[in-house]
Formats: structure tokens, sequence, C-alpha cells
């Protein structure tokens, strides 16, 4: 009998939304953002960027997961992987005696037809999908719209005969399976995985002049399809993305590939030799701009001291460093989630007293616990406030005086430049 796959939801949404607010929504951020996405207190001036939480495809799949453990209380409910990279969330789920099939021990192949088995907002490869199937499996779907664009377009390219070229990290889950999705409907189809501009740049040297394709194939050895030959796979290409990718690498990456192969095969063979489409996603795309935007507000350029604000494994906020990089602030913080215990180089944030923050995909939770740092302060006419320090109270290292707030969730700060 063919599965039960529920992909619009479950039917339950209203029952949920209770549960899903006192976990996910803030209070205070939803105050901030009222207010100019700014909060001012003493010295302090907090800017939040304009896209700030989740993304329409995480919220969708969290709610789903939500749903489907409502929906199916006595049955077994499993995760293959992380649902999205955030930790808090996908702890919440745990806490709902939702199993992770990624755990040692789990295994597709010790699933029955009782069994429920969300997806991931980032898919999953088409392998994964058939063992489920073949297991009987009630499967919940949460891959986002926006992945399963890619999808579409690459399979346009195999179906066509034309290499994915996709730009990402080989080892998301989402690139490994938009990469299944590559191989196309007959599984003879080719893709070949580049990370950045450099490799990239290795790619358009041998479509230009040709090389060794034993160390092209050494050199992407994990990220090419079976049986990849470039002196073969190379002559037709169509590009793609990972969607949290950063746009501007993507779009520069695709106009490297479009003057190689124009350089080798000429204008006129262009229409049949090369295809691209922009798959950044548009919430990606926002939280780009927003970064953009909240970098380039201008309170005073010399006086700057900016932060950016990302969750331990968020893909789009690695991504969004970059951009924060390369703007003339005086500082540009990193601020990953931190382990328990402050590490050695957990330390003071600095000078500055204008902070800007920004979130990833997944976005940051409960940012009245844990979220900003406090600005320097000197003299009690600068203190912030008790709403700030609610605000700033991860930051522990800048406050010492207050014990209970030092075993709270402590980030360590590290500098970008
Ligand atoms: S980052 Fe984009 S593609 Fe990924 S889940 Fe969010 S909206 Fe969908």
């Amino acid at each position: 009998m063919p599965p039960l796959i529920f992909r619009k939801g479950l039917d339950l949404k209203h029952e949920v939304a209770d549960v899903l607010a006192a976990s996910y929504h803030s209070e205070l951020v939803g105050h901030i953002k009222s207010d100019g996405y700014r909060y001012s207190a003493g010295r302090v001036t907090i800017h939040l960027a304009r896209e700030f939480g989740f993304c329409y495809g995480v919220d969708r799949a969290v709610d789903y997961a939500y749903q489907a453990r409502r929906r199916f209380p006595d049955r077994a409910v499993h995760l293959t992987g992380e649902i999205i990279h955030n930790p808090h969330v996908n702890n919440e789920l745990r806490g709902q005696g939702i199993r992770f099939l990624s755990d040692s021990g789990a295994s597709i192949d010790a699933l029955g037809a009782d069994d429920v088995v969300i997806l991931p907002a980032f898919g999953i490869t088409i392998e994964q999908l058939q063992q489920l199937e073949a297991r009987g499996c009630t499967l919940v779907d949460t891959t986002c719209g926006s992945v399963l664009n890619v999808w579409k377009n690459v399979r346009r390219y195999a179906a066509e005969s034309f290499t994915s070229v996709i730009h990402g990290k080989y080892r998301h889950e989402e690139t490994q399976a938009t990469a299944s999705q590559a191989r196309g409907t007959g599984g003879g189809g080719h893709f070949l995985v580049v990370l950045d501009r450099a490799e990239a740049g290795h790619v358009c040297d041998y479509i230009r002049h040709g090389g060794d394709p034993r160390a092209f194939l050494d050199m992407f050895r994990s990220a090419i399809s079976p049986g990849f030959d470039p002196d073969v796979h190379l002559q037709r290409i169509g590009c793609a993305n990972q969607t949290t990718m950063l746009s501007s690498e993507s779009l520069e990456i695709g106009n490297m590939f479009r003057d190689a192969m124009r350089e080798r095969y000429g204008e006129a063979a262009l229409p049949d030799r090369f295809r691209a489409f922009d798959t950044i996603c548009s919430a990606t795309q926002d939280r780009q701009d927003a970064i953009l935007a909240l970098l380039g507000a201008a309170d005073g350029p010399d006086d700057r001291d900016w932060r950016v604000q990302q969750q331990q494994y968020a893909e789009s906020g690695q991504n969004l460093r970059q951009p924060a990089a390369h703007l003339p602030c005086r500082r540009t913080w990193l601020l990953p989630l931190g382990p328990p215990d402050c590490p050695p180089s957990c330390r003071p944030v600095g000078r500055g007293h204008r902070r800007g923050l920004a979130a990833g995909r997944p976005g940051l939770y409960r940012p009245d616990v844990r979220s900003l740092d406090a600005g320097q302060y000197r003299g009690a006419g600068d203190r912030p406030d008790r709403r700030a320090r609610q605000l700033l109270t991860a930051s522990c290292c800048e406050f010492p005086e207050q014990p209970p707030l030092r075993s709270c969730y402590r980030m360590c700060l590290q500098p970008l430049q």
C-alpha cells in the first residue's frame, strides 16, 4: 500500500498555535519591532534587523511538526534529522517525544507502517524517500516550496542533458537532496557542487583550457555525481544553488561560468550550453538585504560597533557574516551560541556602544533571555535599565555582578576582522 503523505499540514493549525507562540514568540522582540526596530537605554542602543526570526519555510516546518505530534499521540513520530538547524527547536521537539533517525542506533530499517516520519524543511534525498516509502511509513513532508523550486530546475537540467552546477555545501542536507534530484528521473543526470569562487574558478579554468581529468576528479571527488567526466559533463551546464548561500556570490559564480562557457564555445552557442536560474530563496535574500541595511544605518560611522548574531549551526547565519565583514564598521562581531560554560576565549565585547543585531534563518528564540549583549557603560547614568539588562543578559562577561545571570546561556564573542 502506498504511504500516506501529508504535504499541506494536518488540519490542526489552530490547536498548536498557542504552544508555538509560547515557545517561539517574544514580547520583547515585538516591542522593539513596533518601536522602529531599535531600543535605547542609557548609552546603549540596540538595533534589530528588519528581517528577524523564522523564515516562512521554517515557520511552516515547525508548525507541521507540532501538528504531527498532536495528530498522532499514540504513534512513534520521527525526524530524519534536525528539522532545521536550530538547537532550541530540535530540543523542543525531542521534549515532545519526537525521535531523531540521525541519533546513533536509530535506523530507517527499523521503521514500519505504524511510524510517522517528518521530513525537514530542506528536504531529503530521493534514496531516503524511497527507503521510507518502502517501509510504509506515514510521512509529513515539510520541504520548503523554495527548495522544491530548486529541485524543479535541476530536474529540468537533467532532462535536457545539462549538468547541474550547484553552489552550495556538499555535506549540507539541502545540497545533498538537490544533488539527488539533479540525477533526474532515470538517475543518469550529473551534478557538480562548488563551494565558493575559488572552486568555481578551478572549474572555469577546466572549461576554458581543459586539464588533467584525474586531478579534477580528485579535487571534487566528494562533490560530483557517479561517473562524472569533466571532459564530457562540463560541456552543457546549468547553475543552481543551495537556497541559503550568499546571493551575490551565487550570482558572481553564475557569471563566471557564463563567461567561461562563452570563451570556450562562443556567444552563439551559449543558449545551447548554459542555463542559469536564481534559486536563492526570497527569505534568505531579505535577510541579507536587512543586514546590509542594518550596517548601512548611519548613526555616526566613527563610533559604530556592530555585531552579527548567529545561531551555532545556521547556514544562512554564516553567510550573513560575509556582507557584515566588508562594511566600514569599526568592528563586526560574530556571536555564536556558546556552550553552557564560557570557553576561555569568551571576553567582553569592546568599547563601542551602538550595536546591530541580525539573525540567520532560524532566527533567535527567546531573545529576551539570551540574545543581546550589554554595551559598555560608565557610571550609574549610563547603566542600561532593567529591560535593556533583560535584553543583554546573555553576555555574562559584562554583568559579573549578577550571579543568577551568569548561569544563563552564555555566548562567546569572536571578532570577524
Ligand atoms: S531559508 Fe528559504 S528555502 Fe530554506 S526553509 Fe527558509 S524560506 Fe525555505
